[in-house]
């Protein structure tokens, strides 16, 4: 970073800059910034911070300028500063040192204003205050979108961990944050709450004849078959592996066994096809009912549902059991 001139000596112009542009004594402003250096910078080259605060206004070439790593907003941003605009004012005016790093992203001329020359140009000329508001709020309404825009993918990824990959239905991570909730409310409005435990029938011995593909083939129907035949207020989860669960909030165990009934004859019927060529055989489920007793957590529920699937195993499997 090398002084090339000072801007009296520059052939460059008041209205080339952005801060200062609009100012209806451009002669005042001009004298004021007589004296400041023009600096230099080559391609790559970082802008070296005297410890002062400065503001820095592009005359030529392009600065990068990457976000401040200690304020607790890291979000790794640069922007690129162009010929008119400047970098610095917040510095200036929280008399904090910029904790920015700055370079230049080619060949670049730079003004530079020392805090103290900005304060008295923001006292003589009342334009340099006018543009830093407005530059100032511009910056404030873009950096809270960013954080809109981030707070919005957050809650998309947080979303997405609580979906299985494989299935599309919620997982386990889901369940554990959101039965424990469903089983308060069902309490304390007394309304019941049913839990289907599903799980597919020899399919380790389908994996072995058919191949793993055509085992997460059959498990991506088996869970189409359960999401396409809820109400908008059920949920379908993967428990696990080949074992699937059914939530039905406000359900009674006479309507929850016939939704199970519905889900083992639609379970029995769905074709799975990962070769058009090669049919592959149906699968069938077995179907464990429970419905929350009083007095019962959501560990109570799914070990009683548990316990009427293993019924249904025992029976025979392709059967619902409660
Ligand atoms: P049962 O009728 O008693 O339930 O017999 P089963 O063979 O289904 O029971 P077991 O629990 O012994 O086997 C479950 C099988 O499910 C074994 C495992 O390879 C398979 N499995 C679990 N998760 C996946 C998966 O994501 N993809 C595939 N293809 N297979 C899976
Ligand atoms: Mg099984
Ligand atoms: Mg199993």
């Amino acid at each position: 970073m090398k002084q090339i001139s000072t801007f009296g000596s520059s052939s460059y112009q008041i209205s080339d800059l952005q801060l200062l542009r609009n100012s209806n004594d451009d002669a005042a402003v001009a004298r004021l910034l007589a004296r400041c250096p023009i600096m230099r910078l080559e391609a790559d080259e970082a802008v070296s911070e005297s410890g002062r605060a400065r503001l820095y206004i592009v005359l030529r070439g392009a600065l990068s300028v990457a976000s401040d790593t200690r304020t607790g907003m890291a979000d790794g941003t640069v922007s690129k500063i162009l010929p008119g605009e400047s970098v610095g004012e917040q510095s200036v005016l929280d008399e904090e040192t910029n904790l920015s790093s700055i370079t230049a992203l080619e060949q670049s001329e730079v003004l530079v204003i020392e805090a103290d020359l900005v304060w008295q140009l923001i006292d003589e000329s009342n334009v340099l205050a006018r543009n830093l508001l407005r530059l100032l709020s511009f910056r404030i309404r873009a950096a809270n979108a960013q954080l809109r825009r981030r707070q919005k993918l957050g809650e998309f990824y947080r979303q997405l961990s609580m979906i299985d990959g494989l299935t599309g239905l919620y997982n386990r991570a889901w369940l554990n944050d959101l039965l424990p909730t469903m089983v308060a409310t069902a309490h304390g409005s007394h309304a019941p709450l049913a839990l289907i435990m599903i799980d597919l029938d020899h399919f380790k011995k389908f994996n072995d004849s058919h191949g793993h593909l055509a085992g997460d083939e059959a498990l991506r129907s088996a869970a189409q078959v359960l999401s396409g035949a809820l109400r908008p207020t059920d949920f379908a989860v993967r428990y696990g592996g080949e074992e699937m669960m059914v939530l039905l909030p406000d359900t009674s165990d006479k309507v929850a066994a016939s939704v199970a009934e519905r889900l083992c004859e639609r379970m029995r019927s769905a074709k799975v096809f990962a070769d058009m060529r090669q049919p592959l055989p149906h699968i069938t489920a077995s179907l464990g009912v429970a419905v929350l007793q009083p007095g019962q957590n959501e560990h109570d529920l799914i070990a009683t549902a548990d316990a009427a699937l293993y019924r249904a195993k025992e029976r025979g499997r392709n059967q619902v059991a409660a």
